[in-house]
């Protein structure tokens, strides 16, 4: 996007000439589509499970209704309140993240535990969903903060189901190379177009297509792991084919085995 100025040079009612200014504004022009984008996005947002709890409530308080049906509604209003929940701190992660003022609890941890708690979470939430969890590494070691790593999976695995169909496979790899833990999760789900893989780790940034719009989502759950990932020394990469899958691949530094141990039985105790 380029902007255009132009002005003329007048000297005693002589025209001199033209000066014409050309500025690259692609970046402003992103950064203006982002925000409006995401105003969007977060009225979506709030709005949509707002509005349930408020059309919930009025129909429990206006009408007689049998116990069965109070609970079904309760339970819609309580995950609606549950969303909302998640979206503001979500917010208030990145709003925080960029000020520097998150706070880190790091101390050694093994991955795998961390890894299969919030699988656990994901079956119960999608019971239509295949995970398969592949353990070639004995050096499951990292050091974090547990909420966070716990984070970084959360929101990669809810991803891999969000973003594939019902019946879909998701496969977690656990790994190492000579300096990494890494840690693949794979789907075989709408795969991501090339040209958006640049700006996927971007807040806000969500990749556009009917399909998708339909899915819910804030574009905030991948800058919140890039963050993460960052903060603990290692990487996020992906590897996607649009209509096969995806892959995201996240890699910590590998820690001193002696070390790690010792403080392992530690944590344990
Ligand atoms: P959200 O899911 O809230 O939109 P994210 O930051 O988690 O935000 O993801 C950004 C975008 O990347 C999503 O909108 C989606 O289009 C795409 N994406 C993320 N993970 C996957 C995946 N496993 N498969 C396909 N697309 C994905």
């Amino acid at each position: 996007v380029i902007q255009i100025y132009s002005e003329s040079l007048i000297q005693n009612d002589t025209k001199l000439g033209t000066v014409i200014v050309y500025r690259d504004i692609t970046k402003e022009y992103e950064v203006d589509q982002m925000k409006s984008e995401f105003v969007t996005t977060v009225s979506h947002e709030l709005r949509t499970p707002l509005s349930s709890v408020l059309g919930f409530t009025e129909l429990m308080l206006t009408r007689e209704l049998k116990p069965e049906r109070q609970k079904k509604y309760l339970t819609t209003i309580h995950q609606e309140a549950f969303r909302l929940t998640s979206l503001i701190n979500d917010f208030l992660d990145v709003q925080k993240m960029e000020s520097g003022n998150q706070e880190f609890d790091k101390k050694y941890h093994s991955i795998l535990p961390i890894i299969q708690d919030v699988i656990d979470i994901q079956r119960v939430n999608s019971e239509k969903h295949v995970f398969d969890v592949d353990i070639q590494t004995e050096k499951l070691s990292v050091f974090g903060d547990r909420d966070k790593l716990s984070q970084v999976f959360m929101n990669l695995i809810s991803n891999a189901v969000k973003y594939s169909p019902d019946g879909g496979n998701v496969q977690i790899t656990l790994r190492n190379n000579e300096n990494h833990l890494i840690i693949d999760i794979k789907d075989e789900g709408l795969g991501i177009p090339k040209s958006a893989i640049g700006n996927l780790f971007t807040k806000f940034y969500r990749v556009d297509n009917s399909d998708r719009r339909k899915i819910g989502g804030t574009g905030l759950g991948l800058a919140i792991v890039k963050e993460i990932v960052k903060v603990h020394q290692g990487h996020i990469s992906v590897e996607s084919n649009i209509g096969e899958g995806s892959t995201f691949t996240v890699k910590f530094p590998l820690i001193e085995d002696v070390y790690v141990n010792a403080s392992l039985t530690h944590t344990k105790g």
